[in-house]
């Protein structure tokens, strides 16, 4: 049962490193994964004790049934958050962060920020500690109740950037001096009209590179190559903001043109795709959230910038019923950590009735980026099975209720034990 199995270490006065694990490697970006991979896991706040145990369940159970013992993941649990702050009066320990260095590759549960203290979140600091420039979102039906009609047209990945634009934190608040000095310098340097900036301005710096743009650009059209889709579109308010947004979709295009995609990637709005080709185009932001909604089937891959992307990958789950069944994965240069996408939900914590879809495809995902597909293809089969024969925790029954389909409710562990058993 999730922790119970031999292959899982907990904390226990410090990180536990297995004598039965490898250490996965990374060259020149690229991970080398042995049969025995050490790979850490931040159990999380709230239900992350819930639902973490019930995604280790699972993985195990797939890839037990895959390789029949010939390759094991060897979980090691590092602490971050509240569990991290009773045990060792910080939320994100040094020695965590140097697991998961060494580990390159791990999982975590959702992480509490606590209000009014003057706490960071844990999230950002992890973001910043592996420059995790891509926040990657595969949003996928498996049949569960949906707000949508024939949902099953929804597949697609978001590629979210996540080191640049306004989440920077670059901000003059209205009447501080320093908005005011950068107002005068707006106005007195840059020629910038007093009818755009009046006295009581606030501003916030919305900051796009070009670097962080193309190494985000390249990560999701190699994506879209090697997973064999077809339309990959880059969005942006290109015709508003021309030196952020604008810049960001020429820069996708300058990506498509480089040795290494110029005969994969088209661009002829005309043309289509052969084998092994992916088509890029441009699409304004607006018209992506109407398409999403009115043909989810048009693209394959989505490449947006931070706060585009926040946008759209809520949208996009929403559209199969919510961020609780899809996962995340934050990857930057090799270095990954994937992600339950929800929050820690402490007002139905320790009830025994949270939902573990999400940290459990998260590790599918993680599996895939493994190189170990077919233990993820068995996860995703085995949780449409449990769909198709209508079981699940209360807020999937509730979605199927809504529908007025009947549906057979089941505890956390009891939903996750009924997917591993599902897993052959
Ligand atoms: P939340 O996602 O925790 O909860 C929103 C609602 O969804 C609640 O009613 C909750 O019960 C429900 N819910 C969430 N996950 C569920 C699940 N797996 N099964 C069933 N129901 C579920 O969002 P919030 O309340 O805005 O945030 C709570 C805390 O989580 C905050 O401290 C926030 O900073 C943090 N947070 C962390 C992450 C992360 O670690 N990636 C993401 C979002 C929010």
């Amino acid at each position: 049962m999730g922790y119970e199995a031999q292959n899982v270490f907990l904390w226990e006065e410090g990180v536990k490193t297995p004598q039965s694990g490898e250490f996965i490697k990374l060259k020149d970006g690229k991970i080398e994964v042995p049969d025995r991979p050490i790979i850490p896991f931040i159990e999380g706040d709230g239900i992350g004790p819930e639902i973490t145990p019930a995604m280790i369940l699972v993985v195990n159970k797939a890839v037990e049934k895959t390789y029949g013992g010939s390759k094991e993941i060897q979980w090691v649990e590092v602490l971050a958050g509240d569990k991290a702050e009773e045990n060792t009066g910080e939320r994100l320990p040094q020695e965590t962060l140097d697991f998961l260095k060494e580990a390159v590759v791990g999982i975590k549960g959702p992480l509490g920020t606590p209000v009014g203290k003057g706490a960071r979140s844990i999230n950002s600091a992890l973001r910043r500690a592996f420059d995790f420039y891509s926040a990657v979102r595969p949003v996928q039906w498996m049949g569960q109740a949906t707000p949508i009609p024939n949902p099953g047209r929804v597949d697609v990945v978001v590629f979210r950037e996540n080191t640049d634009d306004v989440y920077m934190g670059i901000e003059f608040f209205s009447g501080t001096d320093e908005a005011k000095k950068v107002r005068d310098f707006l106005l007195g340097e840059m020629g910038v009209k007093e009818s755009a900036l009046p006295e009581d301005v606030g501003i916030t710096v919305k900051p796009m590179s070009e670097f962080k743009t193309k190494r985000h650009v390249r990560k999701a059209l190699r994506y879209a190559l090697e997973s064999g889709r077809k339309t990959v579109a880059v969005i942006g308010k290109g015709n508003i903001m021309k030196a952020t947004e604008g810049a960001f979709i020429n820069w996708a295009f300058e990506v498509a043109q480089e040795p290494e995609f110029k005969d994969k990637v088209i661009t002829d709005p005309e043309a289509e795709p052969g084998d092994g080709q992916v088509k890029l185009v441009k699409v304004i932001t607006d018209q992506m959230l109407m398409q999403l909604v009115l043909r989810p089937e048009a693209y394959d891959v989505i490449i947006a910038q931070n706060l585009n992307g926040d946008y759209v990958s809520d949208l996009a789950a929403s559209l199969i019923g919510g961020p609780g069944f899809v996962p995340s994965g934050n990857i930057g240069g090799g270095y990954a950590l994937f992600e339950s996408t929800h929050g820690t939900a402490y007002d139905i914590a320790g009830q025994g009735i949270a939902n573990p879809l999400s940290i459990t495809l998260s590790g599918a995902m993680m599996l895939e980026y493994l190189g170990w597909k077919e233990s993820a293809e068995k996860i995703y089969d085995a949780v449409k099975s449990s769909f198709e024969d209508r079981v699940g925790t209360p807020d999937i029954v509730a979605g199927f209720k809504r529908q007025g389909i009947e549906a057979r409710q089941l505890s956390t562990m009891e939903y996750a034990q009924e997917i591993a058993q599902r897993i052959n």
